[in-house]
């Protein structure tokens, strides 16, 4: 029969893999937002998104309610890793009945309790100030949170039964009980308060106190979460396994549904005593835990915790016992009426009982002392009991801890997952195999997870303390950050301003008389048609105004077209060097590429795609304004490009070219896209720098003769800005980066928009932050001092990281030997993210003009468009287009606009002007 006993005690491995099954599914059900009322697993929210990275400082009080007590802590903290916080405390015992009277004696005897210690502990030393004192509540019981400070209690627990309080929010009614006693306090003249009443005038009294303000909510479990976490050792779970049983963890942010917050994490309260409440633990429940589950107070709820709460360890055991005893298994002849008795069995005997490894003296004692007369045997056999039901709670602790960390470690996409966790309660303290069961037991069940246990200290109190330490912290960081980010953030109004200025600019740039002044250019292209899809032909094409520079053959047939290309390298020494020393280094590149595809006996009719603004006098003939993007190359300001092609040529007896026209690259990607779609009269580039071009009316054109038809303007809208009219948009982020380029005070438009860019103006972001202590800690990261060194392409990576582990950011701030915290990575994405965001609106507002004056120009009501777009930032940033057209759809709701990804635009592009010039011409 004892065999049998202990064997219905011991649960076998593959049921233990179901069970972690089991409750990983409850603790998704617990999660979602259509589920989670129903789930046995709560996971309820805590609002605490942060653990503490040791610069917390400042004096904190805490309020801890516990069963028949209340524990009232004063914690200093000194930014020093909280490594050695001071702490005073006093305990104060709970009135008789107070815990089943009314909701409003209860708060009152919390709030009389910290008004009590601060007269007793604060000196005027450490009450100078006159600030709050922050308050955090622990309050071991199952809350709906809202926020921080605002916590529905659910239901009361652990002997508590106090009226009014249940669905009431317990932050407030803290509040306004320690509110109660600062006016003036009535405290209901408990005889306790006498002493403090009878204070000499001289000693503080309540009213003299700073305003405590309760800042923070808490349960227990969190509580022991914080306590554990010092600097450079977060730690991320916590497991209570005392009279009940609880554990809590950071959840990635997102998928705790019923909140509103996404980045990040948060603390998960998962209370999982309730787990196996829908029968799924059934099957392990013995006759001993039904017996146990009957007698308690809610028999059928809070399965899981009677397995494991040492409130029920004892009780299991008696049970057993007596069962055995009427199989006649133990105590045979004895008198074993005491077993009769609930709760003989404390923990306290329990774990006596079971840690006694030598013989059995002790255990026959403590029987004795209850009043059996055991055998020697019986002792044995009794302490084989004690230890399976000991032992199988530790097992099913591992169970769940097991489940957690697996949870974890998938939801953060990682392969391995090591993390601390934090451990409080007596059976984690009594039974010293606790540990080493946990440890061996969830490394079965979870192999891919590396728990490190930590003993919790000081109980939750220290904790709490820090929870709200970290919200304080948060609170002020968050603030300062919005201050600094606050220039950045554009408002409807700001765009619909930016977009009325782009139209007045454009207007001026078509205007004969004002288009030398004018800040956007928009300059004629001679490019009167879009494609039609009839042509057809061989052509060479050059792509030169980026990062790369291409040779391609782009042949247009019937069934589609192809293209060959090869990528040549400029070296800055040749793009900051002579124009001569430029075009023949192009001129060496088509000749090698001519070489390598074969091309050298037949003379192809030649389109070059010059991403620079140029005034356009014909199609092959087109006077550089200014160079951008990094260019500087001499003596080519003015003079006609092509010109500067033909005359390399010569130099380098290169007679096989015919260059017929010159083509910006916006161009060529309208045009491009136009030959798949014929409404496409709209060319956009946001790649290393940005720009724009579209089909207007002849009519507006003041800078070309004739008034038939339409010609696409390339707007060089990079430019737009640089009279000073969008000045009051340039943060002084966007005025460092300005002067730190080649070309300051140009470009003004683009410098906030484009790739070449926005990765400097998160660095300059990043280093104000950095200086204000916001970021890394206030440690020094002398390596982002270097320019460029933060690419816009990790703005990509970074704002992808969407929600999840965020793990890419880590791999980016190694690479800039940055030591960053997730917190830190949770912020830099917001930068990255305010950033790329206003230059997806400004990109907006530009096109938001374009459109509207094309709808105007053609006198429709609604207009009908597709824009052309190339660029590597619009193409590979994951928001930056979204954001695009969902500003564009608010700024000009009249224009349904599509985007159609140009490929390989300025190739394809520069070819198309050639054969439609070619077929225009009659060819
Ligand atoms: P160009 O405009 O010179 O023809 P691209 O369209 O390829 O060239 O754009 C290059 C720019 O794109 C670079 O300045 C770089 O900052 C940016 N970039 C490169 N990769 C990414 C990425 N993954 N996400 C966002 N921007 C990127
Ligand atoms: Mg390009």
């Amino acid at each position: 029969q004892i065999q049998r006993a202990l064997r219905s005690l011991s649960i076998p491995l593959e049921r233990l893999h179901i069970m972690k099954g089991h409750m990983m599914q409850d603790m998704c059900k617990g999660l979602c937002r259509q589920t989670h009322t129903q789930a046995k697993v709560r996971m309820l929210p805590t609002y605490i998104c942060s653990t503490p990275n040791g610069t917390e400082k400042g004096n904190f009080l805490v309020v801890e309610l516990c069963q028949n007590l209340v524990r009232t802590l004063l914690v200093t903290l000194y930014g020093d890793g909280n490594m050695s916080p001071h702490m005073v405390y006093k305990i104060f015992d709970m009135p008789e009945g107070i815990m089943q009277g009314e909701g409003e004696a209860l708060f009152d005897f919390i709030a009389q309790c910290v008004t009590q210690f601060l007269a007793e502990t604060t000196n005027p030393d450490t009450n100078t100030s006159g600030e709050n004192l922050p308050l955090g509540f622990v309050f071991p019981f199952s809350c709906r949170q809202t926020r921080l400070d605002k916590a529905e209690l659910l239901s009361w627990s652990k002997g508590f039964s106090c009226s009014g309080v249940v669905g009431k929010d317990v932050v407030e009614l803290l509040q306004s009980a320690i509110n109660k006693q600062e006016a003036g306090g009535q405290g209901g003249g408990g005889n306790w308060l006498s002493s403090w009443r009878g204070r000499k005038p001289s000693q503080p009294a309540a009213g003299q106190f700073r305003h405590v303000e309760v800042v923070a909510l808490m349960n227990d479990t969190v509580g022991t979460m914080m306590t554990c976490s010092m600097e450079g050792r977060p730690c991320e779970v916590a497991v209570v396994a005392d009279k009940g049983s609880n554990c809590c963890f950071m959840a990635e942010a997102f998928l705790v549904e019923i909140t509103d917050e996404t980045s990040g994490r948060m603390c998960v309260n998962t209370e999982w005593g309730c787990f196996g409440d829908d029968g799924t633990l059934n099957d392990i429940f013995t006759p001993y835990d039904v017996c146990v589950d009957e007698e308690s107070s809610d028999p059928g709820e809070k399965r899981f915790e009677k397995l494991v709460g040492s409130l029920y360890l004892g009780e299991i055991i008696r049970h057993a016992l007596i069962a055995l005893t009427a199989e006649k298994a133990i105590f045979t002849g004895t008198d074993v009426g005491v077993l009769k008795q609930k709760g003989v069995f404390t923990i306290q005997h329990v774990l006596e009982i079971i840690n006694n490894e030598e013989g059995t003296t002790e255990v026959k004692r403590i029987l004795e002392a209850l009043g059996l007369q055991p055998s020697e045997r019986d002792c044995g056999r009794v302490q084989q009991i004690c230890r399976a039901v000991v032992g199988r709670a530790a097992t099913l602790y591992a169970t769940g801890l097991a489940a957690i960390l697996s949870y974890m470690c998938q939801t953060r996409e990682m392969e391995t997952l090591m993390v601390n966790v934090g451990m409080e309660g007596e059976l984690y303290t009594g039974y010293p195999r606790f540990e080493e069961i946990l440890q061996s037991v969830s490394r079965l069940l979870a192999p891919e997870c590396m728990a490190t246990l930590l003993p919790s200290r000081d109980g939750s109190g220290r904790g709490a303390a820090m929870v709200t330490a970290v919200a304080l912290r948060l609170a002020a960081q968050r603030r300062e950050v919005n201050e600094v980010l606050a220039p950045l953030r554009l408002s409807r109004e700001d765009l619909e301003g930016v977009q009325a200025l782009m139209r007045q600019e454009m207007e001026r740039g078509l205007n004969k008389e004002t288009h030398d002044t004018a800040s956007v250019r928009m300059l004629p292209s001679y490019v009167s048609h879009t494609p039609d899809g009839t042509e057809r032909g061989n052509f060479l094409a050059l792509d030169l105004g980026g990062t790369n520079f291409r040779v391609l053959v782009v042949r247009v047939t019937e069934e589609g077209i192809n293209i060959a290309s090869e990528i040549y390298v400029i070296p800055a020494s040749i793009m900051q060097g002579t124009g001569e020393g430029l075009f023949d280094h192009i001129i060496d590149c088509i000749l090698d590429f001519q070489t390598k595809q074969n091309l050298m006996t037949n003379v192809l009719p030649l389109g070059f795609t010059f991403s620079f603004p140029c005034k356009q006098v014909g199609l092959d003939k087109a006077l550089l304004l200014t160079w951008t993007k990094g260019f500087s190359a001499s003596g080519c300001v003015g003079q006609d490009v092509v010109q500067l092609l033909r005359e390399a040529a010569v130099r380098k007896q290169h007679s096989g070219l015919r260059v017929v026209a010159l083509v910006n690259d916006t161009v060529g990607t309208m045009m491009s896209c136009g030959y798949e779609d014929p409404n496409c009269e709209i060319g956009l580039i946001v790649g290393t720098g940005t720009n724009a071009c579209y089909m207007e009316e002849m009519r507006n054109v003041g800078t070309v003769e004739g008034d038939e038809g339409r010609m696409c303007i390339n707007m060089e809208w990079g430019a737009f800005g640089d009279n000073g009219c969008i000045d009051h948009l340039f943060t002084h982020f966007d005025k460092v980066v300005d002067e730190t380029t080649i070309n300051p005070g140009k470009q003004r438009f683009e410098k906030l928009i484009s790739g070449m860019y926005l990765g400097e103006i998160v660095r300059q972001i990043l280093m104000v932050m950095a200086e204000k202590q916001l970021l890394f800690q206030g440690r020094p990261c002398p390596k982002l001092q270097t320019k460029d060194i933060f690419q816009t392409k990790f703005l990509s990576t970074i704002e992808l990281s969407n929600g999840l582990a965020l793990r890419q950011i880590r791999d980016i701030l190694n690479e800039l030997e940055l030591d960053a915290s997730f917190d830190d990575s949770v912020l830099m994405r917001e930068v990255c993210q305010t950033v790329s965001l206003r230059a997806a609106q400004l990109c907006a507002a530009g096109l938001a003009a374009v459109v509207e004056k094309m709808r105007e120009n053609r006198g429709l009501d609604q207009l009908s468009v597709t824009v052309g777009v190339d660029g590597t930032l619009y193409k590979l940033h994951p928001c930056f287009s979204d954001n695009l057209q969902k500003t564009l759809k608010e700024l000009a709701p009249k224009c349904n606009v599509t985007f159609l990804l140009s490929e390989d635009g300025s190739g394809k592009g520069a070819a198309l002007v050639a054969a439609v010039a070619n077929r225009a011409a009659g060819q």
